[in-house]
């Protein structure tokens, strides 16, 4: 439910309808709707609290229900779009958001010569796990706490954000101080104790799509983490699982728009994983930021037939350089600016 305030009404009469919500037994998160404060609530789906109960306070002007099972996670809670800030980039904003480097961090050498090509490119976010979740046991699992440590070097030596997957929330530690945005891969997009824990985790969150989830689910994840207390959550794309075996998944940009009319939050793509063909990723890209995708995910290797991960996908350092400018074009053709 979502209760319009009155206007211009002073901050404690805002604290005294938070302190009486919680006395109810449900929780409410403050939100601006067309200029004007707003509180969502939230409460448990076996609490049946009848709208009229809030329409009595004199603080509140209407009481609107939000119908998805997303309540904070939804537009109707936040009509503005939410901006989320990673090192010195803005998701979300008018300009694209560039995140690329390799799947995985292999070694001081390979983290160091990509960061600074990328760098070079115009690139202010480095990707790269250390915690990879692999189909098979007998794949390369990532250098663990020791490949947080080379990204972190690497980004910091060019003046970069790290993006990198989480896995654990064992692990909340080591991100905290080594990664600036927390990723949940499509593997555990379903992961509530993770999600709960991102929650308060102080970072903001990349969270893509598993692979079978609808847009609900994908946003009752969301949910999970803006309800534990982070709503800087950035939504990203990565392909779903059809009846296609060509490709490695169905990049579903459709989602794109649907995102972000469901939702506040930015979303982002990943044409790498979404594809999984070096080849079609260039053309996913840039019709990704044609669609209205708020940034591209993207891998880039310096040698990727040497790559121990997703080399088949990666890009090179010169099909990447090469695409940057053509990204730029599409960003500017649909009235946004290049990264
Ligand atoms: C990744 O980005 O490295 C990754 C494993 O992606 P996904 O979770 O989308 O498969
Ligand atoms: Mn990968």
């Amino acid at each position: 439910m979502l209760l319009i305030l009155r206007n211009g009404i002073p901050e404690n009469d805002i604290q005294t309808v938070m302190e009486r919500i919680h006395w109810m037994g449900m929780r409410s998160f403050r939100s601006t709707y067309e200029g004007q404060s707003a509180l969502g609530v939230v409460m448990e789906d076996r609490q049946l609290v009848d709208s009229e109960a809030f329409k009595l306070f004199p603080q509140v002007e209407r009481v609107l229900a939000i119908s998805t099972p997303y309540k904070l996670a939804s537009r109707a809670f936040h009509p503005e779009n939410t901006r989320v800030v990673v090192g010195d980039v803005t998701v979300g904003g008018e300009a694209l958001a560039i995140m690329a480097g390799p799947c995985a961090v292999e070694n001081e050498a390979q983290i160091h010569t990509i960061a600074r090509l990328l760098k070079d490119a115009g690139v202010r976010v480095l990707r790269g796990g250390a915690y990879k979740p692999r189909t098979s046991p007998y794949s390369f699992q990532g250098l663990g706490a020791d490949g947080l440590k080379l990204i972190r070097e690497a980004a910091d030596e060019n003046g970069m954000a790290v993006v990198s997957e989480i896995i654990s929330p064992d692990d909340l530690d080591q991100f905290s101080r080594y990664v600036d945005l927390l990723q949940v891969g499509a593997r555990n997009m379903q992961n509530f104790n993770l999600l709960k824990a991102l929650g308060s985790c102080g970072k903001p969150v990349l969270l893509k799509r598993s692979p079978s989830a609808t847009y609900t689910e994908w946003l009752m994840a969301a949910e999970y983490i803006i309800s534990a207390g982070n709503d800087r959550i950035i939504l990203c794309e990565r392909g779903i699982r059809s009846f296609e075996t060509y490709t490695r998944n169905t990049l579903d940009l459709t989602a794109v728009p649907v995102m972000k009319a469901l939702s506040h939050f930015p979303v982002m793509v990943d044409p790498s994983h979404g594809t999984g063909l070096r080849d079609k990723v260039v053309p996913m890209a840039l019709a990704a930021v044609a669609a209205g995708a708020d940034g591209i995910l993207v891998e880039v290797h310096p040698q990727p037939d040497m790559a121990i991960s997703d080399g088949f996908q990666s890009l090179t350092p010169k099909q990447f350089t090469d695409l940057m400018p053509s990204l730029a074009r599409v960003a500017i053709a649909i009235g946004r600016q290049p990264g």
